[in-house]
């Protein structure tokens, strides 16, 4: 199965829940923001400029936890920022997997190979022999240092304080945009892409699972997209979000302020999109994509869709973030105030003619993904059709192209760790 039964059962008995009792409106998924610090500067994150003033300001522990219990959606999305940056972030997991819901970190993976050897130094008073040969494992890849295995021999920091484990309840999510060379550049930073897959590596020996999430924006090509999936399929990752680039407003004014850049060449229409993703489909049934194939027909442009924004809710430092994720006409207090006070028919797209300018180009999937199972839009066999893609097997990986590490790994390092907007990244592109 594409996503494992007792988490599929999960979410499908919690909707068909909320559609007997007809509730209108309910969260399936909370995009929780603990905090907007991050660690990187990425081209296109709107995040880190449009909360820039608060950037020290983080959300409380009880607040997370609260705000989970409150829109009771099955599944949390922890973003941020980074959400590995914030402090309590072990306990926010551990809480939220005792609340019994799937947890997702979206990570941008920095620090994911630290919370694993905190992990590992927790196993170390558990079960030294067993966390012993997990490390050796783990040396012998190159993936801690003799220096790191010390440390985790050693034992926790502090006994009391919770790490997070491998569960099949919760993945890391790790973003990535393209392989190396691109990737770095989104990023800002020479080296992420390889910490990335080190990360991957890692988590997988352990035992977590591990998903990607991945923005195509206009200068995507999306014949490298699919050899990074193939890349990633011989990591053995086991899902694949992938979302078109919206442009926030935020997001623009910085790309043009800080990198002269003209926002017009990196985001895209949804006429640019439909044309960019036209073999998502295929993409589906080869790649163990996450969602609906509803939503992947609205991509490729063979459906219409209306905006379901109210089903994957933001919370943040300010409160419940109205209308969505990417657009801020204000926050409110509750998820219920949100609901009733926003005027959800004064956004989207319908029939082609968008309610608000600014959602014109959006076809985003925290706007639209629920739509594919909860929207207007449905057709007779939308329920077969997305029963059959999440409850079959798993895609089959292809045949494995033998050079394909070689051309994942097919960045630069020039030593000048930030590229984007640089005088030499024109000698690094002839390189
Ligand atoms: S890692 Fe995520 S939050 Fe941080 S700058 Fe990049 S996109 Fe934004
Ligand atoms: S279409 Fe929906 S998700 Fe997209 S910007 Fe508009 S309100 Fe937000």
């Amino acid at each position: 199965m594409r996503f494992p039964l007792p988490l599929t059962a999960k979410i499908a008995a919690y909707i068909i829940g909320h559609k007997i009792r007809r509730t209108e409106k309910f969260a399936t998924v909370l995009q929780l923001e603990p905090l907007h610090t991050c660690n990187l500067t990425c081209t296109g994150c709107g995040r880190i400029r449009e909360y820039s003033t608060s950037l020290k300001d983080m959300m409380s522990l009880e607040d997370c936890l609260g705000a989970a219990a409150e829109c009771n959606a099955p599944m949390v999305s922890i973003c941020g920022g980074e959400p590995l940056i914030y402090p309590h972030i072990e306990a926010l997991v551990q809480g939220l997997l005792e609340q019994k819901r799937i947890v997702y970190i979206c990570t941008n993976a920095m620090f994911m190979r630290k919370k694993m050897r905190e992990y590992l130094a927790s196993e170390y008073v558990r079960d030294r022999g067993a966390a012993e040969a997990t490390l050796q494992k783990l040396l012998q890849a190159e993936l801690v240092s003799e220096k790191d295995a010390a440390e985790v021999r050693k034992g926790p920091k502090d006994t009391a304080k919770a790490v997070i484990s491998p569960s099949k309840w919760m993945y890391w999510n790790v973003h990535l945009d393209g392989l190396e060379r691109t990737h770095d550049l989104i990023v800002e930073r020479e080296g992420v892409f390889k910490e990335c897959i080190f990360a991957i590596r890692m988590a997988k020996i352990l035992g977590y699972q591990v998903a990607t999430n991945t923005t195509i924006y206009k200068e995507t090509d999306m014949g490298e997209i699919e050899q990074m999936f193939d890349f990633l399929t011989t990591l053995e990752v086991d899902g694949h979000t992938i979302s078109p680039g919206y442009e926030y407003d935020a997001a623009k004014k910085d790309m043009m302020k800080r990198l002269n850049l003209d926002p017009e060449n990196f985001f895209l229409t949804r006429k640019k999109t439909v044309e960019k993703f036209q073999k998502v489909e295929e993409w589906g049934k080869t790649y163990t994509l996450f969602g609906t194939p509803i939503y992947l027909e609205f991509l490729a442009g063979k459906r219409e869709l209306t905006c379901s924004a109210w089903a994957i809710p933001t919370r943040n430092i300010r409160g419940w973030k109205a209308p969505c994720y990417l657009m801020t006409d204000g926050h409110f207090a509750s998820y219920a105030e949100l609901l009733e006070k926003v005027q959800w028919e004064n956004y989207g797209v319908v029939n082609g003619v968008a309610r608000d300018a600014r959602c014109e180009n959006c076809m985003v999937h925290c706007g639209y993904e629920p739509s594919a199972m909860l929207g207007d839009n449905a057709k007779p066999g939308d329920t077969w059709k997305n029963i059959r893609f999440n409850f079959a097997p798993r895609p089959k990986p292809g045949p494995v192209d033998p050079d394909i590490e070689e051309k994942a790994y097919n960045g630069v390092t020039v030593g000048k760790g930030h590229l984007t907007g640089k005088k030499e990244t024109p000698d690094v592109v002839a390189a």
